[in-house]
């Protein structure tokens, strides 16, 4: 901000500084254009003056100049200079000559002749008495002039005869001059006095004559006009000695009216004394002039200056934007490193984790391997347990049996009692070998699966368990069921086991109302078996379906254990699962899933 501030101010500074150099350049031009004016224009005055001068040379060389000589030596002039409006020839004539004078001219044939001047109305009228007159002797062009024949020069101009009234003020022989105004034109009329002897003698007394020159200012100027045009410049001269100044300048060039110019400081003023006047010439520039002078270059420095602030403040800006994205990329680099860390940090520990889990997977494939194992030793063992136990155990029971029927009556009641337990434990022993046994076949690799119609399993499964219905007053209602490939006798033990359940954990006094239904799923059988019985704490939800795992002693709920542990077995080996709903005394609903492609 700062910088283009500076910028600014040092470009409007330059600015005004090449500006002002420019209005001193051009005032320059102005001055030196304004000498080279002045100098053409007393070049022409006195050019004008010379042709007076060799006038009175030439009188005074002939001492006798005659009418006819005058012409022919005026008429040169006249012909070489187009700004002489007249020549004259006015001497000396003392007021005591002046009848003599005026008839020795009428005898020249100029019979009407006499010495004159002009009243206040400009007419023409026999000249007043006066000490002296200066009349018109010759005139050429004559024709054009002969009203002017006689006319007192000293007259009309009060300087010129103040002048020659008090005989001689100025230093002797200068030429005088008046300027007259002619509507637009100006004659400009110039004096120069001419004394006998001149030049070999002093001049004392009053001039023998005057040669008088009426020059035409416009055409004397004529080429200075052109020259003014050309350098588009404009020209005014003002006579200083005039009694009448406020009668406008004798002389104005000429210029194209638009095209004046108002500014005044560039006026140019110099003075001119010729023939007794005071002159000023006044030069002033047209607006052309300043226009064609007026080039670019201040505007063009500001623009240039306008343009390095610019540049240099987008500049400093870009570096300060550069450092400052340097910085960030600093910053960047730094989160970037950190963030790199961090990610190298996180890559590490995923692979530690991976390493950690495919240790802890092996681990658990290896467990699982062992599990399976050693259930499969465990299964092995039971099956051969059961299988083995299963005679002797037949054997006790038969031979206890035996032993009951043949000696009851010679035992007493102790020894009956004691047989009857033995019994009993025999009787309990086989249930348990033979779920024991048929939980240890479950998953065998000889097991036969065939298209099995499920209704007529559990058409078989209630004829099994007719009379526990009965006996309870079980209500059990069985939507229809699929056809699906399984083995029969696992399909018997699993809904017998169920239902046996629903019908074994009823609650006291309410008969059981059991509802078996089943839904096809996308890939699986989904059956659920759902009681009104006595239900279990959510808590042991999974404990049930381990072997042996009762809630409940066996006087109550008499049992092996094994039931659902079987359930569980059957249906994962249709990778299915087993699962319960149930809340204590809001009944249960066992859910199970077979798998049938
Ligand atoms: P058992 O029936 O021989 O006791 P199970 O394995 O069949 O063995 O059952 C395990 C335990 O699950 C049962 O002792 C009982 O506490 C509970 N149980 C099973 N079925 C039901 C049911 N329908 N309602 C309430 N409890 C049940």
């Amino acid at each position: 901000m700062v910088l283009i501030v500076v910028g600014v101010f040092l470009s409007l500074v330059l600015f005004f500084v090449t500006k002002r150099m420019e209005r001193l350049q051009v005032k320059q031009d102005i001055y030196q254009e304004s000498r080279k004016i002045f100098q053409d224009v007393e070049d022409a005055l006195y050019q004008n003056l010379g042709v007076l001068d060799t006038l009175k040379v030439f009188y005074l060389s002939s001492m006798v100049v005659t009418r006819d000589e005058f012409k022919t030596f005026a008429g040169h002039f006249l012909k070489k200079f187009n700004n002489i409006q007249a020549l004259q020839w006015a001497p000396f004539v003392d007021s005591g000559q002046r009848s003599a004078y005026e008839s020795e001219i009428r005898q020249e044939g100029f019979i009407n002749f006499q010495i004159t001047e002009r009243d206040s109305q400009d007419r023409i009228i026999s000249a007043a008495n006066r000490t002296g007159y200066f009349p018109v002797h010759y005139v050429e062009p004559f024709e054009s002039n002969k009203e002017v024949l006689g006319y007192d020069a000293a007259s009309s101009d009060t300087r010129l005869q103040t002048v020659i009234n008090s005989g001689r003020q100025g230093p002797a022989g200068d030429p005088l001059s008046v300027s007259r105004k002619k509507g637009n034109n100006t004659d400009f009329v110039i004096y120069v006095p001419v004394f006998k002897g001149e030049g070999t003698t002093r001049n004392e007394g009053h001039p023998a004559g005057y040669m008088v020159g009426i020059f035409n200012l416009d055409r004397t100027f004529e080429a200075i006009q052109r020259d003014l045009l050309a350098k588009k410049l404009t020209l005014r001269i003002t006579d200083e000695s005039a009694d009448e100044k406020d009668n406008g300048p004798v002389y104005a060039s000429v210029f194209e009216k638009g095209k004046v110019n108002t500014d005044k400081r560039y006026t140019a003023t110099e003075t001119l004394f010729f023939a007794g006047r005071t002159w000023t010439l006044i030069i002033e520039p047209t607006s052309e002039y300043l226009l064609s002078k007026n080039n670019q270059q201040p505007f063009m420095l500001l623009f240039c200056g306008f343009l390095v602030t610019l540049v240099i403040a987008i500049n400093f800006n870009l570096k300060q934007i550069e450092k400052e994205h340097q910085g960030l990329v600093l910053v960047q680099n730094e989160e970037l490193k950190y963030m790199t860390s961090v990610a190298e940090k996180a890559r590490k520990d995923a692979v530690e984790y991976a390493d950690r889990l495919e240790k802890s997977l092996k681990e658990t494939q290896f467990a699982k391997a062992e599990l399976e194992r050693s259930n499969k030793e465990l299964e092995e063992f039971a099956y051969v347990a059961s299988h083995d136990l299963q005679e002797p155990l037949r054997m006790v029971s038969g031979f206890t049996q035996l032993l009951e029927k043949k000696y009851k009556d010679q035992l007493d009641d102790k020894a009956r009692e004691y047989i009857h337990f033995a019994n009993d434990g025999a009787l309990r022993m086989q249930t348990l070998i033979e779920a024991l046994l048929q939980y240890s076949r479950v998953g065998k690799k000889d097991t036969a699966f065939e298209e099995v119609d499920l209704n007529g399993v559990m058409a078989q499964v209630l004829a099994d368990l007719d009379f526990s219905i009965k006996e309870t007053h079980a209500d059990i209602k069985v939507d229809p069921l699929p056809v699906l490939t399984v083995n029969r006798a696992q399909m018997v033990q699993l809904f017998q086991n169920l239902i046996l359940n629903a019908l074994k954990f009823r609650e006291q006094d309410k008969a059981p109302v059991i509802a078996v239904a089943c839904q096809k799923k996308t890939e699986h059988w989904q059956f659920s078996v759902k009681d009104n019985g006595i239900g279990i704490d959510p808590r042991f939800s999974d404990k049930i379906f381990v072997i042996f795992q009762r809630l409940h002693s066996n006087k109550k709920y008499p049992g092996t254990g094994i039931g659902l542990s079987l359930c569980k077995k059957i249906v994962e080996n249709y990778k299915g699962r087993i699962w319960i709903e149930s809340e204590p005394g809001k009944g249960s609903i066992f859910h199970f899933t077979i798998v049938q492609k």
